[in-house]
């Protein structure tokens, strides 16, 4: 076995392994849809390390040991394909999906400037420009995509302070009082108690401290209390700090709330802070005409500084695929605000996207929502949140009428497509728990050995999680399309129900 060195040797090799894999492709995504085929087989680390050889070769392995190694991994790798994939927050791709991929891996093109990547430079300042025209930003919207939601954000804090305060590029981070010239006391950051971690990463990372990230409260919907954030802002100014960034969540990843973004810009603009909308989960209800006519979800997107939105999580397109709207001259203010080329705006080449990055060298996940969009139409991409949107209103139907099973909603109505639930199995004392104030601890325990034997069963794949004095609950992500209300949704909770009886909780409880 050599390198291919040459061109035929390369198509040759090439057009084996491709039929090869498509055998075991379609099969896997044929077992996938079979819902008599697990989830996953699940093993330990340490059992599978035992199935499989992870020991790295002198030798080249060829074609047959190569192929030994990708059955597998598709063998033991979790088949999202399966509709009984309902974990956190992304579902399986879908066959344009693949597709997209197949055509990034064959041109293997680097997104960094537009004389290496031109068609796929052209689809990302199209796309961009065409979601934010969707969310209302007008002609000169437009973006870049990032590595991921949670680079999004990063991109977004890193912009709003350098374009606030474009000394620290220079200079480095000199607030008041510990230089006293300084236009700047410490920088605060404003977001929800339940948004997500990167806001706060992503004040880490700039040096700014993720203590001078203030959490707002939430209302019992789980939206930003806008009084709240307010007063907390006033507070910051009267401490000599310097607000610059407030964070508007369109979907918070556990009970999937959105913030009032409308309301929210108004104090923005009134205390000069940068808005961003975090929309990773939330935005791509955007897709939907239908959903935009008859829900607030997203009302004030247009009046964002900075917006994210994952397609990789609800649409379906395949990880990672992330975007970065403004409606501030789409992505040449990221190029503006962060080039190291102080002539940039004159000088550069404003089709080199790489350029408004910390990042050099960049994969084209842009053509992957480009294709997507393509196969679909807008109109397809909005029918599958809107089915998304239906099924979670049955699921939490079929979650409230099992009430005298011992099913309890957290939220309900549930605001998006986390359908948030506890078990309680009979028998329990829950309320002279209550009374003694170890009602939630137990709850907890309740809820994480049922989901640690329901998903070590491959049945299903679904995640729990607490929020802020809220003890975990079971978070069943409605996303995919193939998702069955009656043959897989009350068949997970027959199997709750089924794996609780096997317990003997008040002896569990007490150990
Ligand atoms: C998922 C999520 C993120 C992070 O996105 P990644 O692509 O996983 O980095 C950020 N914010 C919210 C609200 C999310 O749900």
């Amino acid at each position: 076995m050599v390198i291919a060195s040459q061109d035929d040797t390369a198509s040759m090799e090439l057009e084996t392994m491709l039929n090869r894999m498509q055998k075991l492709v379609l099969q896997y995504v044929r077992d996938g849809q079979s819902t008599d085929q697990a989830v996953v087989e699940y093993h330990s680390p340490d059992q599978l390390y035992k199935r499989i050889d992870f020991e790295l070769p002198d030798e080249a392995s060829g074609i047959d040991g190569t192929f030994d190694l990708i059955k597998s991994t598709l063998q033991y790798s979790v088949n999202a394909w399966n509709p009984r994939f309902m974990d956190k927050l992304y579902a399986s791709t879908n066959p344009i999906g693949v597709i997209s991929e197949l055509l990034l891996a064959v041109l293997n093109s680097n997104a960094h400037v537009y004389h290496v990547s031109p068609v796929l430079t052209l689809m990302e300042i199209e796309v961009t420009k065409a979601t934010a025209k969707l969310l209302g930003m007008g002609d000169k919207g437009g973006g870049l995509l990032c590595p991921g939601g949670s680079a999004s954000n990063l991109l977004a804090m890193i912009t709003a302070r350098n374009t606030l305060y474009p000394t620290i590029k220079t200079e480095g981070y000199m607030p008041r009082p510990f230089n006293p010239a300084a236009d700047y006391g410490k920088l605060t950051i404003f977001t929800s108690t339940h948004s997500h971690y990167s806001i706060s990463k992503s004040a880490q990372v700039l040096g700014l401290g993720s203590s001078n990230v203030v959490q707002v409260p939430v209302d019992d919907d789980g939206c930003m209390h806008t009084d709240a954030l307010a007063q907390l802002l006033q507070e910051s100014i009267a401490r000599g700090e310097t607000p610059f960034f407030i964070n508007a969540t369109a979907g918070t990843t556990v009970l999937g709330a959105f913030d009032p973004i409308r309301e929210i810009s108004v104090i923005a603009k009134k205390f000069n802070c940068w808005l961003h909308v975090d929309g990773s989960w939330g935005a791509s209800a955007v897709f939907s005409q239908h959903l935009m006519a008859t829900q607030s979800w997203l009302d004030g997107s247009e009046l964002a500084d900075t917006f994210t939105i994952n397609p990789h999580k609800l649409l379906g397109v395949p990880l990672q695929c992330s975007m970065l709207l403004t409606p501030h001259q789409g992505h040449l203010l990221f190029a503006k605000a962060n080039s190291l080329k102080a002539d940039y705006l004159f000088h550069g080449n404003p089709y080199d996207l790489g350029d408004g990055t910390v990042g050099c060298g960049r994969r084209p996940d842009a053509a992957k929502i480009f294709l997507a969009w393509k196969f679909y139409g807008r109109e397809g991409l909005g029918q599958r949140v809107e089915l998304a949107v239906s099924k979670a209103a049955q699921f939490t139907d079929l979650v409230r009428q099992r009430y005298s099973h011992g099913f309890l909603l957290v939220k309900d109505p549930c605001p998006f497509l986390q359908i948030c639930f506890w078990f309680i199995p009979s028998g329990l004392p829950i309320a002279t728990w209550r009374q003694q104030h170890i009602y939630d601890d137990k709850l907890s325990s309740i809820t994480r050995e049922i989901h640690r034997r329901l998903n070590a069963s491959g049945q299903f794949m679904v995640d729990h999680a607490p929020v802020k004095d809220i003890p975990d609950f079971f978070r069943v992500v409605i996303n995919a399309p193939s998702v069955n209300v009656h043959r897989d949704l009350s068949l997970l909770l027959d199997a709750i129900e089924t794996i609780s009886k096997d317990i003997d909780w008040l002896n569990y409880l007490s150990s």
